[in-house]
């Protein structure tokens, strides 16, 4: 609504304000950008998860590979696997108190030093198998198309920023980044990605209490910014529904 009145404005010639000279090639641009999101491509999705990564990984303390952290990590990747249904993942530690880990559509994974302070080697496996499980079922592709198109109305409303094609520059790009890595999931694809993990972890026997654990870490932790809590929330039903799947064993 908002982004109609600003290209309405501007075809009428209106001054929106004294402190924005109203550039009309850009708003269209956006405009057009905004309409792309529903039908971002394989390509795309790719090409702005590598773009948000890249972003994310320049605002953050990247653990180097001889570092203590990096190596624990590489020990778990290997008990793990380096896939997502056929894509190689990518994996590195944020040097950070902040507890929390995500990854991205293009097999983008980043673990906070924070989240490995507090948890054991098979409760990480737990939660990056949760966090893998929301790209595998097509989750962070959704968030990523709802942030896409936020940012890129907030650009035409705000600095009539932006680019065409799949691409998004300056502060529009930090704030795809941190929409798509604070993206909030439905509670059923909560509880769809941590049965992924579950069936992953049974496949490649690994601890499957450790899922229940984690998140129980993480429910005890509280939330606060920058927490795994506030982007999944954990909730009884969710321990729950990992407890009776190890207690039937399926
Ligand atoms: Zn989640």
């Amino acid at each position: 609504m908002k982004l109609r009145t600003v290209l309405l404005a501007g075809l009428l010639g209106l001054a929106l304000s004294p402190a924005h000279a109203f550039d009309l090639n850009k708003a269209l641009k956006v405009g057009t950008q905004a309409l792309q999101a529903a039908t971002l491509s394989d390509a795309d999705v790719k090409s702005l998860a590598d773009q948000a990564c890249t972003q994310s990984d320049a605002e953050e303390k990247i653990a180097g590979p001889k570092d203590k952290y990096s190596k624990r990590l590489d020990n778990i990747a290997k008990k793990l696997g380096n896939e997502i249904n056929g894509q190689p993942v990518n994996y590195k530690v944020y040097i950070t108190p902040d507890v929390n880990a995500w990854a991205m559509a293009n097999g983008c994974i980043r673990v906070y030093s924070g989240l490995m302070d507090l948890m054991t080697d098979d409760e990480i496996i737990g939660v990056l198998g949760h966090e893998m499980g929301h790209v595998a079922l097509g989750h962070s592709r959704k968030a990523m198309q709802t942030a896409y198109t936020v940012s890129a109305a907030k650009s035409a409303v705000g600095e009539y920023g932006g680019t065409t094609g799949a691409a998004l520059s300056g502060s529009t790009l930090g704030k795809f980044t941190e929409a798509l890595i604070n993206a909030q999931f439905s509670q059923s694809q909560e509880l769809d990605a941590d049965n992924f993990s579950f069936d992953l972890l049974t496949q490649k026997k690994l601890k499957r209490e450790a899922l229940a654990s984690a998140f129980q870490k993480l429910a005890d932790l509280g939330g606060g910014d920058h927490s795994m809590l506030d982007s999944h929330p954990a909730s009884a039903d969710r321990v729950k529904n990992i407890q009776t799947r190890i207690a039937n064993n399926k």
